[in-house]
């Protein structure tokens, strides 16, 4: 028996078709670049996120760039953040020439609303939190703070699209909220994609700007920027995703909830919740587990392909071994139990069934 940790292949036929279709569309009238597509996509997302504006973006780390570039956010200027996510994040903040200051998680993996304001200075100009796993941070907690001193809201949403808490959509809460479309995610392209949704109508203006080379009027260059526009045929793939979007949403939960209810006594599961005002669009199933490392190796001799995201927490990374060494320690013992296991909205009953065997195994055999 082989489970597979994602599997991105469409299987579906009637599904593939429509796929097929929507890339013809775009075929025949040759608007690769800016077609009408990406209006359309940009229309949905924000009211799917019930926000003003969105502007497709070739991909979740030009978003989060873009993102900060728009705020004037650079040299000298402080980004609280937190260590546990993928290292886009701490990329995004290193290119506008920022300073990273991290806060430690919480059991949730989601940055701990309690330590941020002991990390804020007179320099400190944004919150990065992200949401890990497809979790909303306690958003109503840090947008307090973020208000009593003056702060932007960036909210890395890349994690949790469709996501809801408070009645609120992920990436709705702050002043910007970034989105990946990866193949990887719950809401995804077939190649790379990315959106920011805003209120903010001068923000929404600059991030126009920004994505066709600090271009206005697709001529005059009036800021230093990179391309980064969405790629019209992503944009049509993802007009036809969306409408399946809750769907998987609710067959990702039914999962986990299976997962949970056979697991709960033996690893630490994921909370999941799916009532309307504050539901979790799940990226990635992941259980704390004693002894992790020999788990994932006897999962992956039973032929269960389980991944450990991440392993080392972004500011350990060799690339930021500049910075100075940060107190986390619960950020630290979460990734080293931290698993994650097969889990895909077309992930077969058989298959979960028998990852859930193996893992009790596993333990019932040690004791
Ligand atoms: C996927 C991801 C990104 C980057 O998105 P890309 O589209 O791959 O560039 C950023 N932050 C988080 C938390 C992500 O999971």
């Amino acid at each position: 028996m082989k489970v597979k940790f994602k599997d991105l292949r469409v299987l579906d036929a009637r599904h593939r078709q429509r796929l097929l279709h929507a890339i013809e569309d775009v075929l025949k009238h040759g608007q690769l670049l800016l077609g009408p597509e990406v209006d359309l996509f940009e229309k949905k997302i924000a009211d799917y996120c019930g926000v003003e504006y969105c502007v497709g973006l070739a991909s979740g780390t030009d978003a989060l760039l873009l993102a900060l570039q728009s705020l004037n956010i650079g040299k000298g200027d402080e980004i609280i953040t937190t260590p546990l996510s993928w290292i886009s994040t701490l990329h995004a903040i290193h290119f506008v020439g920022a300073t990273p200051v991290f806060v430690d998680i919480g059991e949730d993996f989601n940055i701990s609303v309690a330590l941020i304001e002991d990390k804020i200075s007179s320099k400190t100009k944004a919150i990065l939190p992200v949401h890990f796993k497809g979790r909303i941070c306690k958003m109503e907690a840090i947008n307090k703070i973020a208000k009593k001193y003056s702060l932007y809201v960036i909210e890395d949403a890349a994690q949790s699209f469709g996501s809801s808490y408070l009645g609120k959509k992920a990436g709705s809460f702050g002043d910007i909220g970034v989105f990946s479309m990866n193949p990887m995610k719950v809401l995804a392209a077939c190649g790379e994609a990315g959106a920011i949704v805003t209120n903010n109508k001068e923000i929404y203006d600059k991030i126009m700007h920004l994505r066709y080379l600090g271009t206005v009027d697709r001529e005059i260059c009036t800021m230093h920027s990179l391309n980064a526009k969405i790629d019209t045929i992503q944009a049509a793939i993802l007009m036809e995703n969306i409408n399946h979007l809750d769907e998987i949403i609710q067959d990702r939960i039914k999962i986990a909830k299976f997962y949970n209810d056979n697991l709960s006594d033996i690893v630490t599961c994921p909370e999941i919740n799916d009532s309307p005002q504050n539901r979790i669009a799940l990226f990635d199933y992941a259980i704390l587990a004693q002894d992790r490392d020999r788990l994932k190796s006897f999962l992956e001799d039973n032929g269960i392909e389980a991944k450990i995201k991440h392993a080392i927490l972004m500011p350990d990374q060799p690339a930021y071994s500049h910075l100075s060494k940060s107190d986390l320690p619960v950020a630290r013992r979460i990734v080293s139990q931290i698993l994650s296991l097969p889990f895909y909205e077309k992930l077969d009953q058989v298959d979960f069934a028998y990852v859930a065997k193996k893992i009790r195994a596993f333990y019932e055999t040690k004791n």
